[in-house]
Formats: structure tokens, sequence, C-alpha cells
């Protein structure tokens, strides 16, 4: 079913979005701050609204995709909110959702809280996600729509849990990706191809690695470290061996001294007979 949707921010992301949504034939109004952004979406259907007040006007779903929050309330102040759905899928903290959720609410709109899990060329195609959360029956009632962005996932009624969530995987990203460079850097130390390393090791013992973590979040809600795997006092010895090792070959060891530092720091607690996953009760402490 064709519906009424405006989207204010045509950057690389809202442009993708309000692309995807006039392919799957709804009727889509766009602003941006810099006007010519908006040209080629008109070009292919979409209508022009000259102000953001304009588009939060022309339709009951009114997707934000700017900067940061800030940009987001700028862009909303004074937008007739009253009796439409805010949809804001600029990325964001858990808190700064909750306080836009209740603003919204406060103009008399409805809030949902987005955080997309793709890059906008994934916009549209399988294996984009995106997390939901906020009025769950805004949500539905918008669930098909949405679905032409991207697989929708609605995490619950709380604004922040989207936030969380995606800021929760984008950590786990960081994390592999921290180690895929300090990786490829003590390879590239010895003249050796990154790629075949890469694409040979790296990545199938990545997938094996990670076919651990359901068990170790299972430990960690347990709050049971007891390890038959490798406790924590062989993994002091292997990270002084990486951090050696990496100013041996000329490597610069600074993404892994934050996690040796919590490593010892467990050790020196009494945990050393403890599996890795107990690691967390220095990170997050009770
Ligand atoms: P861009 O830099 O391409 O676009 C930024 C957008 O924000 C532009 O439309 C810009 O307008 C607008 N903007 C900035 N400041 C203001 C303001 N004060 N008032 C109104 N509009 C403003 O970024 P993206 O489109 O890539 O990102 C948009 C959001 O999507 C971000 O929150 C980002 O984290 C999120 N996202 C992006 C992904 C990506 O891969 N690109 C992946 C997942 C999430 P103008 O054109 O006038 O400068």
């Amino acid at each position: 079913m064709s519906e009424n949707i405006s989207i204010i921010g045509l950057g690389l992301m809202g442009s993708a979005l309000a692309g995807a949504l006039l392919d799957a034939g709804h009727r889509v109004t766009v602003w941006n701050r810099s006007a010519g952004k908006a040209d080629p979406l008109v070009a292919r259907g979409a209508v022009r609204a000259a102000t953001a007040a304009e588009a939060a006007g022309a339709s009951p779903l009114v997707i934000v995709c700017v900067l940061d929050y800030a940009a987001a309330h700028q862009a909303l102040d004074g937008a007739p909110l009253d009796g439409r759905v805010v949809l804001n899928l600029t990325n964001g903290r858990p808190a700064e959702a909750r306080r836009t959720a209740a603003w919204v609410e406060s103009q008399g709109g409805t809030y949902l809280d987005g955080g997309i899990m793709a890059v906008p060329q994934m916009i549209g195609q399988p294996g984009a996600l995106i997390l939901y959360s906020g009025s769950r029956a805004a949500f539905e009632r918008h669930e098909q729509a949405l679905s032409a962005l991207a697989a929708p996932r609605f995490l619950g009624e709380e604004p922040g849990l989207a936030a969380l969530h995606d800021l929760a995987m984008l950590t786990g990203m960081y994390g592999q990706i921290g180690g895929f460079l300090q990786a490829a850097a003590l390879v590239r130390s010895e003249g050796l191809p990154v790629a075949e390393f890469t694409e040979e090791l790296l990545v199938p013992w990545l997938h094996a690695m990670a076919a651990l973590l359901p068990r170790w979040a299972e430990e960690i809600e347990a709050r049971d470290y007891a390890t038959d795997v490798s406790n924590l006092e062989i993994n002091q010895v292997g990270l002084e061996n990486l951090v050696t090792a990496f100013e041996e070959q000329g490597v610069k060891p600074d993404l892994f001294l934050p996690m040796k530092a919590i490593l010892d720091a467990r050790v020196a607690g009494g945990h050393g007979a403890e599996g890795l996953p107990g690691l967390i009760e220095e990170i997050q402490p009770r």
C-alpha cells in the first residue's frame, strides 16, 4: 500500500532512504538544508518541500536522517508534529533518543527511533537491517513501508533501545577492525602480503572465534567465569608476548595496551584462574 512519507535530510543516507521509498511506490516529500541535494530525487518523482516544517506537515510519517540529534532538533523546531510519527534515523545515544521522544510527545507527535545497520548502498537490498524502538503501534502501522528500506527489527518501547543496540554492534565492529589493523601491521612488518593472510588465515580464524561468543555471553549472564578453555594467567603471558612482538617489529602496541591493562588488573585482583569473559567485571564494575 502506498503511503505519504516525508524525509528530512538528504545526505548520503537520507538520499538512499528516499530513493528506496520512491522505488517502492510511496509518495515521498523531501527537504534538505542545502536545497540542491533534493534535485535528483525530485527528478525521480519526489515532492520538494521549501522548509522542514512544510515537509513535516506533508505526511503522517516523518523520517529524519541528519548529522546528529542537535541538527535533528534544529530541523524539527517549529514543525507541526501533532498527530505525526517522527522516525529519527539519525545516529545517536540512548539518552538523546529518550530526550527526543519526550520532546516529540510534548509536541503531540509519536516517536520512533532507529539505528541503521547498513551503508547507503545496502539500503533496499538484502542484508540491510534497521533496529527500531519507541512506539510499537507506530512501528506496526508503518512496518510494511519501512521494510522497503531494510529488514526491520523492533526492540521494544523504551526509546533508547535502538541506539543502545546500534552502539553495541558498532562497538563489536570497531573491536574487530582494531584487531584486523594490528594483525595486518604485524604481517606487513615482515613485508608479507596482507591480502593473502587476511583471506586464507585471519577471516576463517575470526569466524571460528566468533562461534565462541554465544557461550561467553551465557557465562556473562550467569556471572560464572570458570573456564576449561584458557585462563587469564595464560592470556596474560599471551598479551605480554603480543605487545613485546609489536615493539620488536616496529608496530605501535597502543591499541592493545588498554586491554592488557584490564587483564593485568583482573589477574592482580586474584582472578587469574577465570576465563576471558570475566574481564567484563573490570570494564563495568558492579
Ligand atoms: P551526510 O554527511 O552525507 O549528510 C548529513 C546530512 O545532515 C545532510 O543532509 C546535512 O545537510 C544535514 N545536516 C547537518 N547539519 C544540519 C543542520 N544543522 N540542520 C539540518 N540539516 C543538517 O551524512 P549521512 O547521510 O551519511 O548520515 C546521516 C545520518 O545517518 C548520520 O546520523 C549517520 O550516522 C547515519 N548513518 C549513516 C551511515 C552511512 O554509512 N552513511 C550508516 C548508518 C547510519 P546539508 O546537505 O545541508 O549539509
